[in-house]
Protein backbone atom coordinates (compact mmCIF):
# COMPACT_ATOMS: atom_id res chain seq x y z
CA UNK A 1 0.00 0.00 0.00
CA UNK A 2 0.98 3.43 -1.16
CA UNK A 3 -0.64 5.69 1.32
CA UNK A 4 0.89 7.88 4.41
CA UNK A 5 -0.67 10.60 5.64
CA UNK A 6 -2.08 10.03 8.94
CA UNK A 7 -4.54 12.02 11.23
CA UNK A 8 -4.78 11.37 15.08
CA UNK A 9 -8.01 13.18 16.51
CA UNK A 10 -8.09 11.69 20.04
CA UNK A 11 -5.42 12.04 22.45
CA UNK A 12 -2.98 9.16 22.45
CA UNK A 13 0.36 8.47 23.74
CA UNK A 14 3.25 9.71 21.92
CA UNK A 15 5.18 6.37 21.71
CA UNK A 16 3.13 5.14 18.91
CA UNK A 17 3.44 8.55 16.78
CA UNK A 18 7.37 8.40 17.42
CA UNK A 19 7.12 4.63 15.35
CA UNK A 20 5.00 6.55 12.77
CA UNK A 21 7.45 9.37 12.31
CA UNK A 22 10.39 7.24 12.23
CA UNK A 23 8.29 4.67 9.55
CA UNK A 24 7.95 7.80 7.36
CA UNK A 25 4.52 8.47 7.64
CA UNK A 26 3.38 12.06 8.01
CA UNK A 27 1.14 12.11 10.92
CA UNK A 28 -1.26 14.98 11.98
CA UNK A 29 -1.57 15.52 15.90
CA UNK A 30 -5.37 17.06 16.71
CA UNK A 31 -6.67 15.78 19.80
CA UNK A 32 -9.51 18.01 20.60
CA UNK A 33 -10.64 18.43 16.93
CA UNK A 34 -14.56 19.29 16.78
CA UNK A 35 -16.71 16.68 14.30
CA UNK A 36 -17.26 19.75 11.64
CA UNK A 37 -13.79 20.28 11.10
CA UNK A 38 -13.03 16.61 10.92
CA UNK A 39 -15.60 15.90 8.23
CA UNK A 40 -14.23 18.62 6.06
CA UNK A 41 -10.29 17.54 6.41
CA UNK A 42 -10.60 13.92 6.86
CA UNK A 43 -10.85 13.03 2.61
CA UNK A 44 -6.82 14.43 2.65
CA UNK A 45 -6.05 11.45 4.90
CA UNK A 46 -5.42 7.56 3.82
CA UNK A 47 -5.21 6.51 8.10
CA UNK A 48 -7.21 8.05 10.82
CA UNK A 49 -6.39 7.18 14.71
CA UNK A 50 -8.92 7.41 17.39
CA UNK A 51 -9.63 6.43 20.65
CA UNK A 52 -13.30 6.43 22.52
CA UNK A 53 -14.13 10.50 21.81
CA UNK A 54 -14.10 10.29 18.16
CA UNK A 55 -17.16 8.49 16.51
CA UNK A 56 -16.56 6.89 13.23
CA UNK A 57 -19.98 6.41 11.89
CA UNK A 58 -20.67 6.75 8.04
CA UNK A 59 -20.77 10.47 8.28
CA UNK A 60 -16.90 10.78 8.44
CA UNK A 61 -16.33 7.23 6.44
CA UNK A 62 -18.39 9.05 3.64
CA UNK A 63 -16.81 11.96 3.72
CA UNK A 64 -12.87 10.29 3.42
CA UNK A 65 -11.02 8.29 1.10
CA UNK A 66 -9.10 6.65 4.54
CA UNK A 67 -7.61 3.09 4.13
CA UNK A 68 -7.47 1.94 7.97
CA UNK A 69 -9.13 3.05 10.81
CA UNK A 70 -7.40 2.78 13.89
CA UNK A 71 -8.28 2.18 17.44
CA UNK A 72 -6.29 2.77 20.30
CA UNK A 73 -8.06 0.51 22.32
CA UNK A 74 -9.94 -2.61 22.71
CA UNK A 75 -14.06 -1.93 21.54
CA UNK A 76 -14.70 -0.75 18.28
CA UNK A 77 -18.35 0.14 19.85
CA UNK A 78 -17.45 4.18 18.57
CA UNK A 79 -16.35 2.88 14.68
CA UNK A 80 -19.21 1.50 12.17
CA UNK A 81 -16.66 -1.53 11.88
CA UNK A 82 -19.71 -2.98 9.16
CA UNK A 83 -19.80 -0.16 7.22
CA UNK A 84 -15.96 0.74 7.10
CA UNK A 85 -15.17 -2.95 5.92
CA UNK A 86 -17.95 -2.87 3.16
CA UNK A 87 -15.90 -0.15 1.97
CA UNK A 88 -12.70 -1.47 1.79
CA UNK A 89 -11.54 0.09 5.06
CA UNK A 90 -9.09 -1.85 7.29
CA UNK A 91 -9.92 -1.40 11.07
CA UNK A 92 -7.00 -2.32 13.70
CA UNK A 93 -7.57 -2.10 17.24
CA UNK A 94 -5.03 -3.00 20.38
CA UNK A 95 -6.69 -6.15 21.56
CA UNK A 96 -4.56 -7.08 24.66
CA UNK A 97 -3.52 -3.17 25.71
CA UNK A 98 -5.67 -2.97 28.35
CA UNK A 99 -6.20 -6.18 29.96
CA UNK A 100 -4.29 -6.06 33.22
CA UNK A 101 -5.04 -2.22 33.83
CA UNK A 102 -8.71 -3.14 33.55
CA UNK A 103 -8.59 -6.36 35.92
CA UNK A 104 -7.14 -4.61 38.76
CA UNK A 105 -9.64 -1.56 38.39
CA UNK A 106 -12.17 -3.79 38.71
CA UNK A 107 -10.07 -5.99 41.99
CA UNK A 108 -10.09 -2.14 43.71
CA UNK A 109 -13.79 -1.50 42.62
CA UNK A 110 -14.97 -4.44 44.03
CA UNK A 111 -12.63 -4.14 47.62
CA UNK A 112 -14.34 -0.52 47.51
CA UNK A 113 -17.38 -1.99 47.07
CA UNK A 114 -16.78 -4.85 49.88
CA UNK A 115 -14.82 -1.95 52.78
CA UNK A 116 -16.72 1.30 52.17
CA UNK A 117 -13.58 2.97 51.06
CA UNK A 118 -14.84 5.57 49.09
CA UNK A 119 -17.85 6.17 51.77
CA UNK A 120 -14.76 5.79 54.24
CA UNK A 121 -12.71 8.58 52.93
CA UNK A 122 -15.83 11.01 51.83
CA UNK A 123 -16.85 11.00 55.93
CA UNK A 124 -13.41 11.54 57.18
CA UNK A 125 -12.43 14.61 54.90
CA UNK A 126 -15.93 15.85 56.61
CA UNK A 127 -14.41 15.60 60.24
CA UNK A 128 -16.59 12.16 60.91
CA UNK A 129 -15.10 8.94 62.40
CA UNK A 130 -17.77 6.26 61.24
CA UNK A 131 -16.03 3.27 62.48
CA UNK A 132 -19.17 1.54 63.37
CA UNK A 133 -20.85 1.92 60.15
CA UNK A 134 -18.15 0.37 58.27
CA UNK A 135 -18.52 -3.33 59.00
CA UNK A 136 -17.68 -4.40 55.43
CA UNK A 137 -16.89 -8.62 54.18
CA UNK A 138 -13.41 -10.14 52.96
CA UNK A 139 -13.32 -11.08 49.40
CA UNK A 140 -12.08 -14.57 50.72
CA UNK A 141 -14.63 -17.29 49.91
CA UNK A 142 -16.95 -15.18 48.04
CA UNK A 143 -18.59 -16.57 44.39
CA UNK A 144 -17.63 -14.16 41.67
CA UNK A 145 -19.46 -14.36 38.64
CA UNK A 146 -17.92 -13.83 35.45
CA UNK A 147 -19.97 -12.57 32.19
CA UNK A 148 -17.58 -12.68 29.25
CA UNK A 149 -14.89 -15.00 30.12
CA UNK A 150 -12.61 -13.36 27.34
CA UNK A 151 -8.83 -11.44 28.26
CA UNK A 152 -10.02 -9.74 30.83
CA UNK A 153 -12.22 -11.84 32.25
CA UNK A 154 -9.81 -14.14 32.88
CA UNK A 155 -7.07 -11.93 34.21
CA UNK A 156 -9.74 -10.97 36.51
CA UNK A 157 -10.60 -14.54 37.78
CA UNK A 158 -6.77 -15.18 37.66
CA UNK A 159 -6.71 -12.32 40.70
CA UNK A 160 -9.65 -13.35 42.24
CA UNK A 161 -9.18 -16.72 43.03
CA UNK A 162 -5.49 -15.26 44.11
CA UNK A 163 -7.60 -13.77 46.51
CA UNK A 164 -9.38 -16.92 47.64
CA UNK A 165 -12.58 -16.26 45.66
CA UNK A 166 -14.86 -19.27 44.16
CA UNK A 167 -15.63 -18.38 40.31
CA UNK A 168 -18.39 -18.96 38.45
CA UNK A 169 -18.36 -18.19 34.51
CA UNK A 170 -20.69 -17.07 31.86
CA UNK A 171 -19.64 -17.20 28.13
CA UNK A 172 -21.25 -17.66 24.38
CA UNK A 173 -19.04 -19.42 23.45
CA UNK A 174 -16.80 -22.40 25.42
CA UNK A 175 -14.71 -21.06 28.01
CA UNK A 176 -11.13 -22.03 27.66
CA UNK A 177 -10.46 -25.39 29.56
CA UNK A 178 -7.17 -24.88 30.73
CA UNK A 179 -8.18 -21.67 32.59
CA UNK A 180 -11.22 -23.42 34.22
CA UNK A 181 -8.95 -26.19 35.40
CA UNK A 182 -6.39 -24.15 36.17
CA UNK A 183 -9.18 -21.80 38.40
CA UNK A 184 -11.96 -24.75 39.27
CA UNK A 185 -14.47 -22.39 37.64
CA UNK A 186 -17.84 -22.70 37.48
CA UNK A 187 -19.16 -22.88 34.18
CA UNK A 188 -23.23 -21.87 34.37
CA UNK A 189 -26.07 -20.41 32.41
CA UNK A 190 -26.20 -16.65 33.06
CA UNK A 191 -29.50 -17.09 35.10
CA UNK A 192 -27.57 -19.47 37.33
CA UNK A 193 -24.94 -17.24 37.76
CA UNK A 194 -27.00 -13.87 38.53
CA UNK A 195 -28.87 -16.23 41.30
CA UNK A 196 -25.84 -17.23 42.87
CA UNK A 197 -22.52 -14.89 42.72
CA UNK A 198 -21.63 -12.04 45.52
CA UNK A 199 -20.03 -9.98 43.33
CA UNK A 200 -20.80 -10.29 39.53
CA UNK A 201 -18.48 -8.45 36.94
CA UNK A 202 -19.26 -8.01 33.43
CA UNK A 203 -16.17 -8.30 30.24
CA UNK A 204 -18.37 -8.46 27.38
CA UNK A 205 -18.19 -6.13 24.03
CA UNK A 206 -21.42 -4.18 23.48
CA UNK A 207 -23.07 -5.69 20.54
CA UNK A 208 -26.65 -6.26 19.57
CA UNK A 209 -26.94 -9.18 21.73
CA UNK A 210 -25.48 -7.86 24.90
CA UNK A 211 -27.25 -4.53 24.90
CA UNK A 212 -28.85 -4.77 27.71
CA UNK A 213 -28.52 -7.85 28.40
CA UNK A 214 -28.75 -7.20 31.81
CA UNK A 215 -32.16 -5.36 31.79
CA UNK A 216 -35.06 -5.30 34.85
CA UNK A 217 -36.20 -8.95 35.05
CA UNK A 218 -32.07 -10.17 34.90
CA UNK A 219 -31.19 -7.88 38.02
CA UNK A 220 -33.96 -9.29 40.04
CA UNK A 221 -32.46 -12.46 39.80
CA UNK A 222 -29.56 -11.34 41.68
CA UNK A 223 -29.11 -12.29 45.54
CA UNK A 224 -30.12 -8.77 47.58
CA UNK A 225 -26.52 -9.10 49.27
CA UNK A 226 -25.13 -9.25 45.41
CA UNK A 227 -22.70 -6.56 44.19
CA UNK A 228 -22.57 -5.35 40.57
CA UNK A 229 -19.12 -4.09 38.62
CA UNK A 230 -19.31 -2.79 35.10
CA UNK A 231 -15.93 -1.96 33.51
CA UNK A 232 -17.09 -3.29 29.50
CA UNK A 233 -19.19 -0.87 28.61
CA UNK A 234 -22.50 0.82 29.92
CA UNK A 235 -24.76 -0.11 27.31
CA UNK A 236 -25.08 -3.88 28.60
CA UNK A 237 -26.90 -3.09 31.70
CA UNK A 238 -30.49 -1.02 31.73
CA UNK A 239 -29.05 1.89 33.67
CA UNK A 240 -32.76 3.44 34.61
CA UNK A 241 -33.62 -0.28 35.60
CA UNK A 242 -30.45 -0.67 37.50
CA UNK A 243 -31.29 3.11 38.98
CA UNK A 244 -34.27 1.30 40.36
CA UNK A 245 -33.23 -1.96 41.98
CA UNK A 246 -30.15 0.01 43.36
CA UNK A 247 -32.95 2.52 45.14
CA UNK A 248 -34.86 -0.07 46.39
CA UNK A 249 -32.25 -2.09 47.59
CA UNK A 250 -33.35 -5.17 45.70
CA UNK A 251 -29.16 -6.12 45.45
CA UNK A 252 -26.39 -4.35 47.41
CA UNK A 253 -24.12 -1.87 45.74
CA UNK A 254 -22.70 -1.09 42.31
CA UNK A 255 -19.32 0.32 41.26
CA UNK A 256 -19.41 1.69 37.55
CA UNK A 257 -16.81 3.30 34.92
CA UNK A 258 -18.75 3.30 31.68
CA UNK A 259 -21.72 4.64 31.53
CA UNK A 260 -24.81 4.43 28.39
CA UNK A 261 -24.07 7.99 27.47
CA UNK A 262 -20.35 9.59 28.95
CA UNK A 263 -20.19 11.75 30.51
CA UNK A 264 -23.46 10.33 32.31
CA UNK A 265 -26.91 11.40 31.59
CA UNK A 266 -27.98 9.56 34.61
CA UNK A 267 -26.40 11.16 37.46
CA UNK A 268 -29.09 10.16 40.00
CA UNK A 269 -27.40 6.69 39.56
CA UNK A 270 -24.43 8.28 40.14
CA UNK A 271 -25.06 10.05 43.38
CA UNK A 272 -26.76 6.83 45.03
CA UNK A 273 -24.79 6.10 48.39
CA UNK A 274 -24.22 2.20 47.06
CA UNK A 275 -22.53 3.44 43.85
CA UNK A 276 -18.80 3.71 43.11
CA UNK A 277 -18.20 5.62 40.23
CA UNK A 278 -15.19 6.03 37.74
CA UNK A 279 -14.89 7.92 34.86
CA UNK A 280 -14.20 5.36 31.97
CA UNK A 281 -10.69 4.81 33.64
CA UNK A 282 -10.27 0.91 32.91
CA UNK A 283 -7.91 1.18 30.39
CA UNK A 284 -6.89 4.81 31.37
CA UNK A 285 -3.15 3.57 32.79
CA UNK A 286 0.80 4.86 31.76
CA UNK A 287 1.40 1.53 30.85
CA UNK A 288 -1.93 0.32 29.21
CA UNK A 289 -1.98 3.45 26.82
CA UNK A 290 1.59 3.08 25.88
CA UNK A 291 1.14 -0.44 24.74
CA UNK A 292 -2.21 -0.25 22.97
CA UNK A 293 -0.64 2.76 20.95
CA UNK A 294 3.07 1.12 20.24
CA UNK A 295 0.66 -1.99 18.87
CA UNK A 296 -1.82 -0.10 17.28
CA UNK A 297 1.35 1.79 15.23
CA UNK A 298 3.17 -1.61 14.79
CA UNK A 299 -0.13 -3.23 13.46
CA UNK A 300 -0.55 -0.19 10.95
CA UNK A 301 3.16 -0.51 9.22
CA UNK A 302 2.39 -4.58 9.06
CA UNK A 303 -0.59 -3.37 7.27
CA UNK A 304 1.52 -0.95 5.00
CA UNK A 305 3.78 -3.75 4.04
CA UNK A 306 1.28 -6.66 3.15
P1 LIG B 1 -12.53 -10.46 24.68
O1 LIG B 1 -13.00 -10.44 23.27
O2 LIG B 1 -11.22 -11.10 24.98
O3 LIG B 1 -13.65 -11.14 25.60
C1 LIG B 1 -15.02 -10.88 25.48
C2 LIG B 1 -15.77 -12.16 25.83
O4 LIG B 1 -17.17 -11.87 25.83
C3 LIG B 1 -15.54 -13.30 24.82
O5 LIG B 1 -15.12 -14.48 25.47
C4 LIG B 1 -16.91 -13.46 24.14
O6 LIG B 1 -17.19 -14.79 23.73
C5 LIG B 1 -17.82 -13.01 25.26
N1 LIG B 1 -19.16 -12.63 24.79
C6 LIG B 1 -19.50 -11.97 23.66
N2 LIG B 1 -20.85 -11.86 23.58
C7 LIG B 1 -21.36 -12.45 24.68
C8 LIG B 1 -22.66 -12.64 25.19
N3 LIG B 1 -23.75 -12.22 24.50
N4 LIG B 1 -22.83 -13.31 26.37
C9 LIG B 1 -21.74 -13.77 27.05
N5 LIG B 1 -20.46 -13.61 26.63
C10 LIG B 1 -20.28 -12.96 25.46
O7 LIG B 1 -12.54 -8.94 25.15
P2 LIG B 1 -11.74 -8.31 26.39
O8 LIG B 1 -10.41 -7.86 25.95
O9 LIG B 1 -11.85 -9.22 27.55
O10 LIG B 1 -12.62 -6.99 26.62
C11 LIG B 1 -13.98 -7.07 27.02
C12 LIG B 1 -14.64 -5.71 26.90
O11 LIG B 1 -14.08 -4.82 27.88
C13 LIG B 1 -14.35 -4.98 25.59
O12 LIG B 1 -15.20 -5.36 24.55
C14 LIG B 1 -14.52 -3.52 25.95
O13 LIG B 1 -15.84 -3.11 25.66
C15 LIG B 1 -14.30 -3.51 27.46
N6 LIG B 1 -13.14 -2.67 27.83
C16 LIG B 1 -13.34 -1.63 28.68
C17 LIG B 1 -12.26 -0.83 29.06
C18 LIG B 1 -12.43 0.32 30.00
O14 LIG B 1 -11.71 1.30 29.89
N7 LIG B 1 -13.33 0.24 30.97
C19 LIG B 1 -10.98 -1.09 28.51
C20 LIG B 1 -10.81 -2.18 27.67
C21 LIG B 1 -11.89 -2.97 27.32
Amino acid sequence: MNISNVIVSDEIDKKGIEILDRNGLKVTYKPDIEKEELLKIIKDYDILIVRSRTKVLRDVIDASNLKIIARVGVGLDNIDVKYAKEKGISVINAEEAAMSSVAELVIGLMIGLARGITKADTSMKNGKWIKKELVGYELKGKYLGIIGVGKIGKRVGRIAKALGMNLIGYDVVQIDKEFVRETNMITADLDTLLKNADYITLHVPLTEQTRHMLNKDKLMLMKKSAYIINTSRGGVIDEDALYHVLKDGMIAGAALDVFEEEPPRNIELVRLSNVICTPHIGAQTKEAQELASTIVAEKIIQKLRE
